[in-house]
């Protein structure tokens, strides 16, 4: 790792997809060339994002993933080139709140952004996914009707990163992972889960690169109102 350290590529402010601006159009095959592991979704809120060894993952409604075009592009997307440091192997059958204890005691200070990877065995994993959009509501109005997801019994890899509390006008606060089961067919947004064997891999990153959106939508949207009740409510 360089003097300066990795960062987290943010293809713009969260803040603009909670107001609802579904299409920013970055184009995927442009986000690869910032990073190689993250998460995000996809124009018209198509599905959840993940991105692991640089290959990308479209986890639509239907809970499958979907091959992705070449043109896809995305609103919101967060990648880094993923060069994990620090590794914990978890053999033990654990809980969400478990887990959260330990991924806390992994961080070394909340005020520092991380790329983790959880890849095992899951006794229990519940995910969403957000339905395709073709008129304007709110982020958090779509994702009260969020289809859901179970899997019982199942390997598979979670990405996402960590997100200090006062970044969340551009990046989703707290831990975001995003889950593909180990066939790469099944996933989306996680919402719970009971590791049962996994491998932590913890990567922090000391600066962001924050893309700003050029679309009309973007430039003439305004920012005044306090998302953060909405963020919360749609993203955990
Ligand atoms: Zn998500």
């Amino acid at each position: 790792m360089s003097r300066k350290g990795s960062s987290l590529y943010i293809s713009a402010p969260v803040n603009a997809l909670v107001e609802g601006l579904y299409r920013e159009d970055t184009l995927v095959r442009d986000i690869l060339e910032q990073g190689d592991f993250g998460i995000g979704t996809f124009n018209d809120l198509d599905g959840e994002m993940v991105v692991v060894d640089g290959r990308v993952y479209q986890l639509r409604a239907d809970g499958l993933s979907h091959d992705v075009p070449d043109e896809a592009r995305t609103p919101f997307a967060c990648v880094t080139f993923f060069r994990p440091y620090s590794f914990e192997d978890l053999d033990q059958p654990l809980d969400y709140a478990q887990l959260i204890d330990i991924l806390d005691r992994m961080v070394p200070s909340k005020n520092m952004l991380y790329a983790i990877r959880l890849e095992g065995h899951f006794d229990y994993v519940r995910t969403r996914s957000v339905p395709r959009q073709d008129a304007y509501k709110p982020l958090v109005e779509v994702t009260r009707e969020q289809p859901e997801f179970e899997f019982e019994n199942v390997r598979g890899t979670m990405v996402g990163f960590w997100t200090p509390d006062f970044l969340s006008s551009v990046a989703v606060p707290g831990y975001h992972l995003h889950f593909l089961t180990e066939d790469c067919q099944r996933g989306g947004h996680l919402l719970t889960c009971k590791p049962h064997g996994i491998r932590v891999s913890l990567q922090h990153m000391p600066n962001i690169q924050l893309g700003l959106p050029m679309t009309l939508d973007y430039l003439t949207q305004g920012f005044d109102r306090d998302i953060q009740a909405d963020l919360n409510e749609a993203e955990h």
